[in-house]
C-alpha cells in the first residue's frame, strides 16, 4: 500500500475503534533517530515532545534497543513471586540516584502516585493530602484526587477524596491547610502540565520543614522532571531537598510502560500491603538500566543543562512581542504567550517541529536529552516564524 492509503486506513480504524480521548493531530510516525521523527510520508521532524518527556535518550538508541532485544530473548515477564535479575539491579541503581532507601515498581506515573499516597496513609493512619493548584498527578481514581484541574476531576468526584489545594509556591498556605486528617503533601518540584512552573529552594525547604514539624509525609512527584530532564537526575537535586517518597515514571523505562517510587528508610510496605502483576518485569527493568547507563555514559545530564541554557538564551532573543515569559530548567522549557496558542502545534509541525502546549498559553519544549545546538537553533527559528492568527 502507498503511504496515503496506509494513513487513511489507520485514521479510519482509529476513529472507529479507539475511544476518542486524545484529539489526535493528523500525523503518523513510523520511525526516528536521535531527536528526529519520520512520518509515513518520509517527512522529518525535530521532536520537542519526546512522547511527553519519555524518550530521554532519543529514538533508535542502540544501547536501549539492544538491551530490550537481549532481555526479550531471555525472559520478558516473571511473577513478583520470584527474584528477578534486572529488577534487583534497577532497584539498586534507583536507590543510588535518588538517595532514598527502597523502591516499589509499578507501571505508570499515576500508579506511582497512588502507591505513594497509600504508603503515606498506611504509616500516618490519616486520609487526606495537601496538593497544589495546577498540579497534575495522574488520572486514576486515587491520583485524580491530587490533580488540580477540575476538568479532569469533577466528573468523578464522588469516587475520590480530593486533596486540599493551595497555591503553588506558598509554603505558609500548606501550613495553614494542615488538619488532623492530613497524611502528607504531594507536589511537583517543577510543575509540568500546569504550565512549566518553576519553584525555588526556599519554598521547597520550608515545605520540608513544615512536614517535619507536623509529621507529614512529603511526596515529590518527579514523574516528568526525573531522569535528567532538568539537567540533574532529579529536580530536587537542584534544591537539596529530600522528600520522604519520590515518584517516577515517564522516562524511566525508555518508552516501555514503567513507574516506580522510592521511599526513605522509615517508610516501606510490608508483605501483602501493595502489589502489581507487571511492575518491575525483567524487560522494563533491563530497559531502565540501559536508560540510566546511557544518561551517565553519554553525559546527558550535562547536555540537558547546557542545551537548556542555550535554548533559553536563543528563545529570549526572538522578535516575538507576544512572549510574556520564558522559563524552565534544563530541557523542560515553557514559553508563556499572552494568548491561547494551541494552533502552534499544527503550525510548527507543518514546518517540521513537534511541540505541545500546556495550560492553554504555554508552549512546552521537552525534547530528548540528546538534542544538539543545530536542532535547538532550528526549533527557535520555527517558533519565531509562526505568526499569530489575526
Ligand atoms: C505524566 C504525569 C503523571 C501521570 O503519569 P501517567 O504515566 O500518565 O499515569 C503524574 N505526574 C506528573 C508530574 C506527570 O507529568
Amino acid at each position: 500500500m502507498d503511504p496515503e492509503s496506509i494513513y487513511k486506513s489507520v485514521v479510519e480504524k482509529d476513529n472507529q475503534y479507539v475511544m476518542p480521548t486524545y484529539g489526535r493531530k493528523p500525523l503518523l510516525f513510523t520511525g526516528g533517530e536521535g531527536c528526529r521523527l519520520i512520518d509515513i510520508f518520509g517527512k522529518e521532524y525535530i521532536d520537542c515532545v519526546a512522547g511527553i518527556a519519555v524518550n530521554a535518550t532519543g529514538y533508535s538508541n542502540q544501547k536501549l534497543v539492544n538491551a530490550i532485544k537481549e532481555q526479550a530473548e531471555q525472559l520478558i515477564h516473571i511473577s513478583n513471586y520470584y527474584y528477578n535479575i534486572p529488577q534487583a539491579n534497577a532497584a539498586e541503581k534507583l536507590v543510588q540516584i535518588t538517595g532514598l532507601s527502597k523502591v516499589f515498581f509499578c507501571n505508570s506515573g499515576a500508579e506511582a502516585n497512588d502507591g505513594a499516597m497509600k504508603l503515606a496513609k498506611l504509616h500516618t493512619k490519616k486520609n487526606s493530602f495537601i496538593s497544589t493548584n495546577n498540579a497534575f498527578h495522574g488520572r486514576t481514581i486515587g491520583s485524580l484526587g491530587a490533580t488540580a484541574n477540575i476538568k479532569y476531576r469533577d466528573p468523578f468526584v464522588p469516587l475520590v477524596k480530593p486533596a486540599t489545594f493551595v497555591n503553588y509556591g506558598d509554603a505558609s498556605a500548606i501550613e495553614k491547610a494542615v488538619t488532623d486528617d492530613i497524611a502528607g503533601v504531594i507536589l511537583e518540584p517543577l510543575q509540568g502540565e500546569g504550565g512549566v512552573n518553576v519553584s525555588n529552594a526556599e519554598y521547597l525547604k520550608e515545605v520540608r520543614e513544615i512536614c517535619d514539624k507536623k509529621d507529614l509525609v512529603l511526596i515529590f512527584d518527579e514523574v516528568q522532571t526525573g531522569f535528567g530532564r532538568t539537567g540533574k537526575w532529579f529536580c530536587k537535586d537542584h534544591y537539596n531537598v529530600q522528600p520522604d517518597i519520590l515518584t517516577m515514571a515517564k522516562a524511566i523505562g525508555g518508552g516501555l510502560p514503567m513507574g516506580a517510587f522510592a521511599a526513605c528508610e522509615s517508610l516501606s510496605f510490608e508483605k501483602g500491603e501493595h502489589g502489581t502483576t507487571f511492575g518491575g518485569s525483567p524487560l522494563v527493568c533491563a530497559a531502565s538500566l540501559a536508560v540510566m547507563e546511557t544518561i551517565e555514559e553519554d553525559n546527558l545530564l550535562e547536555n540537558a543543562a547546557n542545551m537548556g541554557q542555550y535554548f533559553i538564551e536563543k528563545l529570549s532573543k526572538m522578535e516575538r512581542n507576544d512572549v510574556v515569559n520564558i522559563r524552565g530548567m534544563g530541557l523542560m522549557i515553557g514559553i508563556e504567550l499572552n494568548h491561547e496558542c494551541g494552533y502552534f502545534m499544527d503550525a510548527a509541525a507543518e514546518k517540521g517541529v513537534l511541540l505541545n502546549v500546556t495550560a492553554g498559553n504555554v508552549i512546552r519544549l521537552i525534547p530528548p536529552l540528546t538534542i544538539s545546538k543545530e536542532e535547538v537553533d532550528r526549533v527557535v527559528e520555527v517558533i519565531d516564524s509562526i505568526v499569530r492568527p489575526n
